[in-house]
């Protein structure tokens, strides 16, 4: 089967054996090509990934009732305190209401929300229909925080209006307007974490290593984090990112007005994972800091590559295609099966960066494919040409191993174990391990209806 890449979109992928990584690289940071039916997630869900894990906001979304089913509930965020975050809230707008306009509708659902439940902090996301009929969201939110006296932020986010990454930009703004009021908190020896949403718990992990080396968290951006640590963030020394893809607007943002500096860690995979504790360390110059994360280094990824050592015999031949969000994210992921033995063979992202694909293209084989904001149809033809074992990817990818008898491994928001730290280099090896060499797919590509192809069959 030979499968036709749409004219417009070849520029986004490339391969190295055809020398394409030399000539002024991969088209990336771009408008999706309509009709391509782009695996990218629309603006407003880009701002809301960020800003739904603050546990104690009230996430309010203005827009039809279609766009509140982006919840708590496709964005398994852990919460140590209030769990207000995990309701859904919209004002279900209506034909009439957009004929007329859904400002006072608005205004009633916030009044509501004060109250019912009375919350420090309200977030109203402003979708497409809203920007189409122009609500001016903002003074109703001003009217709102006059009246009460509480934080009601508007996000402007029309789907339409670019894409993910924009959403991203939207919510690092909207941040922002909560912490500038706080800007001469007292500076400490502490950190802040960018970019990690407690994912299964993922950023409970990363503070306990920070609290052995001695440096404590301020706030996490966003994952557990609440209206009041959020407040305190400019009190600190360091900006951690993670997420770069989410999260480098922010950190900018905070060391133009705030002279906080950043770096960016990845905790994923055991050589990532021991770099970013390490680089923390290092930046306070402080040896008793640098001493006892050296001794949780070491204690810790050899405790955890001893499980990958017991599982690497069975990846002996595997091959993984990597679909994700940022660019930063699937650098970390290809170093990690590499640890793993396994081969990447297919790696992209919705947002990744021309500087992201230079590292990616230096990291995998001549032969793989390298492409940016993919379709379903492309990521398809690519496993099966590539004959690719498992996809790492997230909810919208999901479908697609499964009905090509794939197994899949969930990187992204439904992940129901850690998969940061040293910890989640164990889950992950069990995980891969478990999945990959599962016989169901063997049973599903020799009974199911959807063929997969033989391996090296070209589209
Ligand atoms: S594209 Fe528009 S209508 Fe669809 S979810 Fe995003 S904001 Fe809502």
């Amino acid at each position: 089967m030979r499968t036709q890449i749409l004219d417009e979109r070849k520029k986004s992928i490339i391969r190295k054996e055809r020398g394409d990584c030399g000539g002024g690289g991969i088209n990336c940071e771009a408008a999706s090509v309509s009709g391509a039916v782009s695996q990218r997630a629309c603006v407003y869900c880009g701002a809301r990934v960020v800003l739904n894990p603050i546990t104690d906001a009230f996430h309010l979304v203005h827009g039809p009732i279609g766009c509140a089913s982006y919840t708590w509930d496709i964005r398994g965020s852990l919460t140590s305190g209030s769990t207000l975050f995990r309701q859904a809230f919209s004002t279900d707008l209506q034909e009439r209401d957009i004929i007329f306009g859904g400002a006072e509708k608005l205004s009633a659902a916030i009044d509501e929300a004060m109250r019912i439940y009375r919350p420090k902090l309200i977030f109203v996301y402003a979708t497409c229909i809203v920007g189409v009929i122009g609500d001016d969201v903002e003074a109703v939110c001003r009217q709102a925080e006059k009246k009460y006296g509480n934080r009601v932020v508007a996000v402007k986010a029309p789907g339409f209006a670019g894409h993910k990454a924009e959403g991203y930009r939207l919510a690092g703004n909207a941040l922002m307007t909560l912490l500038k009021p706080h800007a001469a908190e007292p500076r400490e020896k502490s950190i802040n974490i960018l970019g990690d949403y407690n994912l299964a718990g993922e950023m409970w992990i990363i503070k306990n290593y920070m609290r052995e080396i001695g440096l404590p968290v301020i706030s996490g951006f966003t994952g557990d984090a609440s209206c009041d640590t959020l407040t305190q963030a400019p009190g600190a020394s360091l900006n951690v990112v993670q997420c770069a893809g989410s999260m480098t607007h922010l950190a900018r943002r905070m060391e133009e007005e705030f002279g906080i500096p950043w770096i960016k860690a990845s905790f994923f995979g055991l050589e990532d994972a021991t770099r970013a504790i390490m680089d923390i360390a290092e930046f306070f110059g402080d040896q008793a800091v640098r001493a006892r994360a050296a001794a949780l280094t070491q204690r810790e990824s050899a405790r955890a590559a001893a499980v990958v050592a017991r599982c690497k015999p069975h990846f002996a031949g595997k091959k993984a295609a990597i679909f994700v969000g940022g660019g930063f994210k699937a650098i970390s992921l290809i170093r990690q099966f590499t640890e793993m033995g396994i081969e990447t063979v297919i790696v992209g992202a919705q947002t990744g960066k021309p500087e992201e694909y230079a590292v990616i293209a230096g990291l995998v084989n001549d032969d793989a494919v390298i492409l940016d904001d993919a379709n379903p149809a492309e990521l398809e033809a690519f496993m099966k040409e590539k004959g690719a074992d498992i996809l790492v990817g997230g909810v919208k990818e999901r479908p697609l191993a499964y009905k090509l008898g794939l197994a899949f491994c969930d990187h992204n928001h439904e992940r129901k174990h850690p998969l940061a730290g040293y910890e989640g280099v164990v889950n992950f090896a069990r995980e891969i391990n478990l999945s990959i060499n599962s016989p169901v797919w063997r049973h599903m590509r020799t009974s199911c209806r959807f063929s997969f192809g033989q391996p090296g069959e070209r589209p």
